[in-house]
């Protein structure tokens, strides 16, 4: 029997892909950067499945690569091209929700879960699942932790890690690890979820996760702010801290983005005309009705106007104009792709190290690279600024890369945020496309440490090949 015939007695023929129309769309990452070529796309529905399909990968020498919503965005879902021969293990029909408790603020969903959907049962149960970022109508739980995704919230929740109280995991050897524990407090020895946790499937597969709840936000306010620089920005998000509210979003924004967003987004509207070089998105919440949040927001900008660190700002007046803002920010990323061929990254740096960062990027790519048109937008709150280049107006794909053009633009933006005490990844992951970059700024001791985990779980190398280390 071949190894996807003995595949599809495991998870059913239906769910067992091969021909090349049904594995094409899984051969290939969202940006359209990576294809491969997978065996075969292989879905199955329960934990002992998946524990039967790893254990018939390892007895047929195939690798195993991990698939969630795939919208990654470095490369990760695709098998490598001159890697070993790999199917694509899709979570997606994993996708129970198997327990909520609302008293204790937790809910317990497989792997496969649309995050969407996840932060909906929350609120069905009148709790809040906080991470909220432009892909989760797609993105599913499993790859949400798989990446430690971050998001718009990450300041007031932090990243997908710390939404996590317990996990279920495939390891390599088809053994099921079950950590599916809902106890907020555990000593007893390593915490091993957080190795799977950001480990882009190299270490395991994850197939359901205990996550943390919160309280429903009573109350919202949401500002679109023209500031005039960087240190404007920062400034602002002092102010905030300080209000007293609850901040929870806290988003940095280039006017060229805006104008980008502004030209390609389909039912957008700009809540203020873009003559400012920057804008910020801002929300505050309360979990309490009686919070008298829209006067604590009113009174912080006044205040921001009055000293210029802000000059003109709209404020959401219902919930429809509310998500009209944030619809500004999540269909960016699309935006910035119908604007044409662009390089980017996806760097941290210390908050109070965010001007100085863009400052620093913008002189030495503008000396740089002339021709090309900057984008800055990000997650400022948490020091999180995705710095993109984008090719000269008009450029199309037919022409030279751009990527070839702008080669060492990511390297000189990291350099930079590793320079201030930052991150080359804050929240995309590495996959394949920053494999080079773990080489130059990641220590080599700590290099060393992850391969003795990889070696000592997955010593023949079966879980996403080619991925994370260099
Ligand atoms: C428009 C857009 C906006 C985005 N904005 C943000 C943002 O603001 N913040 C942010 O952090 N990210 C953002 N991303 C990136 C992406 O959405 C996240 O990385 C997300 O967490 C990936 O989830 P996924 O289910 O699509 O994972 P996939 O892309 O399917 O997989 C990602 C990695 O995890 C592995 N994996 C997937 N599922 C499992 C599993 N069950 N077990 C083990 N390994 C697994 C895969 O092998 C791969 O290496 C954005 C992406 C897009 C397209």
């Amino acid at each position: 029997m071949s190894a996807p015939e003995i595949l599809s007695r495991i998870v059913g023929p239906a769910a067992c892909l091969t021909s090349a129309d049904d594995v094409a769309p899984y051969a290939v990452d969202w940006r359209g950067s990576y294809r491969g070529t997978p065996a075969a796309v292989v879905k199955p529905a329960t934990t002992a499945e998946v524990s039967n399909v790893v254990r018939a990968c390892g007895e047929t020498g195939l690798a195993i690569v991990p698939a969630g919503g795939r919208t990654g965005l470095c490369g990760g879902t695709v098998p490598p091209a001159n890697g070993p021969q790999s199917i694509v293990l899709s979570l997606e029909r994993m996708n129970r929700v198997r327990s909520i408790d609302a008293l204790d603020f937790s809910i317990v969903a497989e792997a496969g879960c649309v995050v969407q959907n996840i932060q909906q049962a929350a609120a069905d149960a009148g709790r809040l699942f906080p991470i909220q970022w432009g892909a989760q109508g797609t993105a599913q739980i499993g790859g949400m932790l798989s990446t430690n995704a971050g998001g718009i919230r990450t300041l007031k929740w932090g990243n997908a890690r710390e939404l996590v109280l317990g996990l279920e995991v495939v390891l390599p050897d088809g053994r099921v690890l079950d950590d599916l524990r809902r106890v907020r407090k555990d000593n007893s020895g390593y915490a091993l979820r957080h190795l799977f946790i950001g480990a882009e499937g190299t270490l395991g597969v994850i197939t359901a996760a205990a996550l943390r709840l919160q309280p429903v936000l009573k109350r919202v306010e949401t500002a679109f702010v023209a500031v005039p620089s960087p240190e404007a920005a920062l400034a602002l998000y002092g102010r905030f801290m300080d209000s007293g509210a609850d901040l929870v979003a806290f988003e940095l924004c280039a006017r060229y983005c805006m104008e980008t967003a502004a030209k390609h987004g389909v039912g957008l509207r700009m809540p203020l005309p873009l003559e400012s070089p920057w804008f910020v998105m801002v929300e505050i919440a309360a979990a309490h009705p009686s919070v008298p949040l829209r006067e604590m927001l009113e009174e912080v900008l006044s205040e921001a106007i009055e000293t210029g660190e802000a000059t003109d700002a709209s404020l959401a007046d219902s919930e429809a104009q509310r998500l009209g803002i944030w619809k500004i920010r999540e269909d960016y990323p699309e935006c910035s792709r119908l604007e044409g061929p662009a390089v980017n990254t996806d760097t941290a740096v210390p908050v109070s190290a965010v001007p100085a960062f863009l400052e620093k990027a913008i002189r030495e790519v503008a000396a740089r690279w002339p021709e090309g048109r900057i984008s800055a937008i990000g997650h400022a709150g948490d020091g999180n600024i995705h710095f993109g280049l984008h090719a000269p107006a008009g450029w199309s794909h037919g022409r030279p890369a751009w990527a070839e053009r702008a080669d060492g633009f990511e390297a000189l933006v990291n350099a930079i945020a590793v320079s201030l005490g930052g991150s080359f990844s804050a929240e995309h992951g590495i996959g394949v496309s920053k494999r080079h970059a773990m080489a130059t700024h990641k220590s080599p001791i700590a290099l060393d440490v992850m391969r003795q985990i990889k070696a000592a779980l997955d010593p023949e190398t079966r879980m996403n090949p080619g991925k994370v280390l260099p």
